[in-house]
């Protein structure tokens, strides 16, 4: 508890002032460790907090320690990495901060500060880091040919060989599972499969550049074209700027601020010259960055301008549905109703009635969706302009938020409010949906234990709701839901799909 976070301040108390130290005492935004009142209100909403009680684990706990270094009262050792290093990056602590302390951007500095001098990677991590972040990720040509590799591998029946002869058990387990969840890549990307520009079904509200992401192009292509397809039809012009690149997020994340930096430079670059009234993201992971360009370069004369253009104008592909899209009047019409009569929120602290969590399960679809459903669905008032959702059968459905989506882009009620508009599917809030599922960019690879420990306890809750779809809107978090959904024999009852795949298949045509 808190006296761990003592004792570890107090060992180093007086400690010679290392490299690593100077580097963070620069780095380190220092109004915003003394932002930090010491309340304790991030606790609760904190995963690595509640899974462990350490006050070290929790965001209090971390900022103690990096104004700790800032004061000089301690040295930055592989203890204050190791802390850096299990926080999730999930910024739930940051709506529950009454001081508005951005813990999110403390955390890649110290990360950052951290990656420039660190000796403690092994020489083969180094060479992963290098590979993925200078040699891979930065390179969308090169992305699609590992899509390719993946693909050969996945329909060649090299798959089916390695798993027939148990190759995968060399690995360590989670890397095993994570293999047998991949969905099937792509050599082409959303380009080169549909074209970069798509106009706007019926009357035109504005042109949306499409960020299509670079794990996002070779893994979940299709989702790419679906939200293309959704843009569309609620009125949008789609522009999809060839110049682009990967967000940067996890080299943001990983230390690598360098490297997000010329990513982010890139494309600002492509996107104004696309001249878009908006910027579309469909991964929240990726989302989080671009919003915050405008801070990453705010100290850049030459870019802090077209950071700020670009930050302002990207939204998530949900909001922007919402905010500015088309949507028929009956789509309109039930989320109003449904926002009305929704459930309360589901979040920290006990059970309430009408979450997914405990007490009775749900029962069968209610019968106010299926009303909704023959009122607004396909069969009546579909063919005016804009775009409406309904299923042709009837369907729980409840929602995992990425915390980035969430925290950082603040955009929780609009995924809420389309998943409400679906005519005869039941919305089921999930308990504890704000709370990360342990996926967190590539920490279920590199913290498996703790990822493991929060996705079983996710699973939980994810399991009381009985719904048929489990919906999320990154990329990482839905393969960490179909991770959740494979370890805990829920495959035959349940799957997890992207926001957007889900409600392309359900158009109102
Ligand atoms: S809620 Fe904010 S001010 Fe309070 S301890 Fe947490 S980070 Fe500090
Ligand atoms: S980012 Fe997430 S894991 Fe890290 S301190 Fe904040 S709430 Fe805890």
């Amino acid at each position: 508890m808190a006296n761990s976070l003592v004792s570890l301040l107090e060992s180093k108390e007086g400690g010679k002032c290392s490299e690593l130290a100077t580097t963070l005492k620069s780095t380190l935004d220092y109004d915003q460790l003394t932002n930090c009142m010491r309340c304790g209100f991030c606790l609760p909403a904190c995963p690595t907090f509640r899974e462990t009680g350490i006050e070290a684990e929790s965001p209090r706990g971390r900022i103690a320690l990096m104004k700790a270094v800032a004061d000089g009262i301690m040295d930055p050792d592989y203890a204050f990495e190791t802390q850096m290093n299990h926080c999730l990056g999930c910024r739930a602590c940051e709506p529950a901060c009454p001081a508005d302390v951005k813990y999110g951007q403390l955390l890649e500095q110290a990360r950052d500060s951290i990656e420039q001098h660190t000796t403690s990677h092994r020489w083969w991590v180094k060479l992963a880091r290098k590979t993925a972040f200078e040699g891979m990720f930065p390179h969308q040509k090169r992305m699609r040919l590992l899509g390719g590799a993946l693909q050969i591998y996945q329909q060649s029946g090299l798959r089916k060989l390695v798993r027939g002869v148990g190759l995968m058990k060399l690995f360590p387990a989670h890397m095993g599972q994570m293999e047998r969840i991949l969905p099937e890549a792509s050599y082409r990307g959303v380009v080169e499969q549909i074209g970069s520009r798509h106009p706007a079904k019926g009357e035109r509200v504005g042109t949306v550049g499409l960020f299509r992401g670079c794990i996002m192009d070779v893994l979940f292509t299709e989702t790419n074209k679906h939200t293309v397809e959704l843009l569309n039809e609620a009125g949008f012009d789609v522009v999809i700027p060839e110049t682009q690149n990967c967000c940067g997020a996890l080299h943001a994340h990983s230390g690598e601020q360098a490297g997000a930096k010329e990513l982010a430079k890139r494309n600002i670059k492509a996107f104004q010259s696309a001249g878009v009234d908006w910027i579309a993201s469909n991964a929240g992971g990726c989302g989080a960055l671009l919003v915050e360009y405008d801070h990453l370069l705010h100290d850049d004369p030459q870019w802090a301008e077209g950071a700020a253009w670009f930050a302002k104008r990207t939204l998530d592909v949900s909001k922007l549905l919402v905010e500015h899209g088309r949507l028929q009047a009956a789509a309109t019409q039930a989320m109003a109703t449904s926002k009305a009569a929704a459930a309360p929120s589901c979040g920290s602290g006990g059970a309430k009635p009408g979450c997914g969590s405990g007490g009775a399960k749900p029962g069968p679809v209610s019968e106010a969706a299926a009303e909704t459903a023959a009122a607004d669905g396909c069969g009546g008032s579909c063919g005016g302009g804009g775009v409406s959702f309904a299923s042709a059968d009837k369907v729980r459905i409840t929602y995992q938020d990425s915390c980035h989506l969430r925290n950082a882009m603040r955009s929780s009620e609009a995924p809420r409010k389309l998943m409400r508009s679906v005519a005869n599917a039941e919305f089921i809030e999930l308990r504890e949906a704000d709370r990360c599922c342990g996926s967190a960019g590539i920490y279920n690879l590199t913290q498996p234990d703790m990822a493991g420990q929060i996705l079983d306890h996710k699973m939980e809750h994810v399991q009381r709701t009985d719904a048929h779809y489990l919906l999320t809107s990154n990329p990482g978090c839905l393969l960490q839901m179909k991770l959740g959904i494979e370890k805990h024999g829920m495959g035959g009852k349940m799957e997890a799909v992207h926001l957007v795949d889900f409600l392309h298949e359900r158009i109102c045509k």
